[in-house]
């Protein structure tokens, strides 16, 4: 048995990075580029105004004040698009938009509320505007040439924005990870099917399904697979052809567990086969070739604490994410908790925001059948190897779901 840490390192050592593919900016979304990406321009492109307002020379207006306004002419407009072909110059000012063009011979925008609009075409100003005041500057907010998007980071959202002012449509970046998801137990039936005595449906694929999509791979559910050693054979070989194969169950010390025994037989190098770590004990990690091979414990507790613990930071890597694994935050315990086993034990927990401080309680039943714990939760709680007895009020550390 292999300690929590030590696993996820054999793991990632393990997991290729993906090659690349040319998609569309939409398409880029939450996916990682395989490269830095450089603007191609100065943002904004030129000097434009932040304000709907009048474009003046500030030298032209060095005493104005409330006591002693002075009174331009307007000579034209700059509106978002249009901009004014001509120059200020002294006694002129130009009518202006948010996001026109700074026209030629002025350095300040004084704002519409500012000012007073006389008889047709004349404004009184009745302050002096400081030099460069309301004006967004050209590049001021990126410089053409500066790294817009570090690689390891994934597109969010926002950099689609700023992507999209660079004028990229579309963007090399790392494939998504194919997973397959072979279910195995003889008691499993499909969600189709009315379970007969002393069968269930097969659930946890589903959940592995959404796990995997929301960690950036494609998920590919096989049929489930009895607990025999032919079938779990034909499964296997089916879900090779990916780049990650999860199975579910049949991995514990059961006498119809032959996951371990029947990926040996195929030729799958078995890497570490139990972790110390509760609930998810029996988890096997191995790989054929390229393929990274998880025999996740049937129990549907343990098969999504596994699955995020170890085949989700797995899956960014092969995304090309630089950092893999949850940002943890450090809690309050609301309640007592002992343990004695030595293990790593990751609880389901709601944690909540009170005076200033995170207050994190379990979720009911921790048993590892118990998915409604995992339903109700918004974090997992770690309690390390090494605490054996927790008090309310102790500090624990905490990951967001
Ligand atoms: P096993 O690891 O095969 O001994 O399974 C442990 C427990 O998890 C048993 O109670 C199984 O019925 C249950 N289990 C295994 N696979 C699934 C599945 N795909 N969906 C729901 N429960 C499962
Ligand atoms: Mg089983």
């Amino acid at each position: 048995m292999i300690n929590t840490s030590s696993a996820l390192k054999i793991v990632l050592e393990n997991a290729p990075l993906l090659g690349v593919k040319n998609v569309s900016l939409l398409d880029s979304l939450g996916r990682v580029p395989s490269h830095d990406i450089i603007a191609s321009q100065d943002l904004p492109p030129f000097n434009n105004s932040s304000m709907d307002g009048f474009a003046v020379a500030s030298s032209n207006l060095r005493r104005a004040s409330a006591k002693h306004p002075r009174t331009l002419k307007v000579i034209g407009e700059s509106s978002a698009g249009r901009a004014f072909a001509g120059k200020v110059t002294s006694g002129q000012v130009v009518r202006v938009m948010t996001g026109a063009l700074m026209p030629r011979g002025a350095d300040a925008v004084v704002p519409i509320e500012k000012v007073v609009e006389c008889e047709t075409e004349r404004v009184r100003f009745l302050e002096s505007p400081k030099p460069g005041q309301h004006i967004r500057s050209r590049g001021e907010d990126i410089r053409r040439g500066q790294i817009v998007l570090k690689s390891g980071m994934p597109v969010t959202s926002a950099a689609l924005a700023v992507l999209a002012a660079c004028g990229y449509s579309r963007l090399r970046v790392r494939r998504k990870p194919r997973v397959s998801i072979l279910p195995t137990g003889n008691e499993l039936v499909g969600i189709t099917e009315k379970p007969k005595r002393g069968q269930i449906r097969c659930s946890s694929s589903y959940a592995l399904a959404g796990y995997v999509e929301g960690a950036g791979g494609i998920p590919k559910l096989l049929g489930i697979a009895p607990d025999t050693k032919s079938r779990l054979r034909k499964g296997i070989k089916a879900g090779l052809g990916s780049d990650v194969l999860l199975l579910t169950g049949g991995v514990s010390v059961g006498k119809y567990d032959f996951v371990g025994e029947v990926l040996a037989d195929l030729g799958v190098e078995i890497k570490f086969w139990k972790v110390n770590i509760k609930p998810g004990k029996p988890l096997l990690f191995g790989k054929w070739r390229k393929v990274l091979v998880f025999g996740l414990p049937g129990n549907p507790v343990s098969t999504s604490v596994t699955f995020l613990q170890f085949v989700r930071p797995a899956l960014l890597k092969m995304c090309g994410w630089q950092d893999v694994q949850p940002m943890t935050f450090s809690a309050l315990l609301d309640h007592d908790f002992s343990k004695s086993d030595g293990k790593r034990h990751y609880l389901r927990g709601v944690a909540v925001q009170r005076k200033g401080e995170l207050r994190v309680s379990a979720t009911g039943s921790q048993s590892s059948g118990a998915m409604s714990s995992m339903v109700k939760a918004n974090c997992l709680m770690i309690i390390p190897e090494d605490a054996a007895t927790l008090h309310k009020g102790d500090r624990v550390e905490i990951e967001f779901l």
